[in-house]
């Protein structure tokens, strides 16, 4: 379909259509690259960061997502980096989750911030919450995130579940031989929390030095059978906008799910568009095409009309689905934390 295809539709049903025909309401913002842990799977210990020329600033960030409010954007998640470290963050959430149209603001975080921001979190518009947490053990934790701050998050977690936000989950990157054997414990401290909770299988992005993501790799299924032997699960047909399958737990309101983008490829269902911190907007996670929206933003002072044909343009180069194979080197050199996970 050619772009002006494509503009038809937006300005047919004011909303943003793909050329496979895909919906797209649902926008991630990554609203920084930096990180106070440094996740072996996600990122190098000494990994270089943008400067602050580089990266869109928190008045830009508003603008963008304000601009696909205007287009129907209905959902937009805040994720990084760690999005709780980036200065005044608090006030870019508040202006975009009160722009009117927009149905819910959630965020991704590692939590090591929530202890002292849930509530502002919760003041600022902020619906929903993923919080990112792979192991139950101090020592793994430093291991995984190569940071001491394993009660930090805990603490973060136990502040988020008195506030009575609409929903919380738990994020979990399985690694095999490396926190494998928590499954049914990670389940069961969500569970037991009144959180849902989503076993992550890991995706080959960035090249990490000391980190073998074949060797690590578990799929879904196997997580599904593994928590089989613990709980009676039935598929649900519960969608929260994201990728995850979800399960019923008997005995228990909240739910199990599992993002398996390598053995369950969930791309037509794709309803999503992410905006990388240097305002690239990034059609797929798995692919390389994108447009840069940070030059238009500077060279049209902020013109919204200018910006909607770059938006509409950018559309028409989503591809139809990525393609991870762990056993050869990484073609998409960007980290998770750049593009916003
Ligand atoms: N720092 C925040 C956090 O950790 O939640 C937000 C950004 S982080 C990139 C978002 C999610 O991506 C986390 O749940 C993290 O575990 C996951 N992630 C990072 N690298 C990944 C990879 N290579 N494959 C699968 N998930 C990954
Ligand atoms: Fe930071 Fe999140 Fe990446 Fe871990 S997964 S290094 S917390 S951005």
């Amino acid at each position: 379909m050619d772009t002006y295809l494509v503009g038809y539709f937006f300005l047919a049903t004011s909303a943003l259509i793909d050329p496979y025909g895909r919906k797209i309401d649902y926008l991630r913002i990554s609203v920084t690259d930096r990180c106070d842990f440094r996740c072996t799977y996600c990122m190098d210990e000494d990994v270089s960061f943008l400067s602050r020329e580089e990266i869109l600033s928190l008045e830009e960030i508003v603008h963008v997502a304000k601009t696909f409010i205007s287009m129907g954007t209905k959902r937009i998640r805040i994720t990084g980096g760690e999005p709780l470290v980036r200065k005044n963050i608090l006030w870019a959430i508040e202006q975009i989750a009160n722009t009117d149209g927009l149905e819910e603001l959630t965020i991704t975080t590692n939590g090591s911030q929530l202890y002292k921001m849930a509530q502002d979190l919760l003041n600022a518009g902020v619906s929903r919450i993923n919080i990112s947490l792979d192991t139950l053990k101090a020592d793994r934790f430093y291991a995984l995130t190569r940071r001491d701050k394993f009660q930090q998050v805990i603490n973060g977690i136990e502040a988020a579940s008195q506030l009575p936000f609409k929903r919380l989950k738990i994020n979990s990157v399985m690694l095999k031989n490396h926190n494998d054997d928590e499954l049914y414990d990670l389940a069961q401290f969500a569970l037991d929390r009144k959180m849902d909770i989503s076993f992550i299988e890991e995706m080959p992005l960035g090249i990490i030095t000391d980190h073998n993501r074949a060797a690590t790799y578990l799929s879904s299924d196997d997580v599904i059978e593994t928590l089989s032997q613990h709980y009676d699960l039935t598929p649900s047909s519960m969608t929260t906008s994201g990728p995850t399958s979800y399960y019923q737990v008997a005995g228990h309101d909240h739910k199990i799910g599992v993002i398996s983008p390598h053995s369950h490829n969930f791309c037509d269902t794709c309803n999503r568009v992410r905006l990388t911190v240097e305002g690239r907007l990034l059609l797929c996670l798995g692919n390389d095409h994108s447009k840069d929206l940070k030059d238009i933003i500077r060279n049209t002072s902020h013109d919204a009309t200018t910006l909607e044909s770059a938006i509409i343009d950018a559309l028409a180069l989503k591809p139809l689905q990525h393609h991870f194979n762990l056993d050869e080197a990484p073609q998409i050199l960007r980290f998770m934390s750049a593009t916003g996970g």
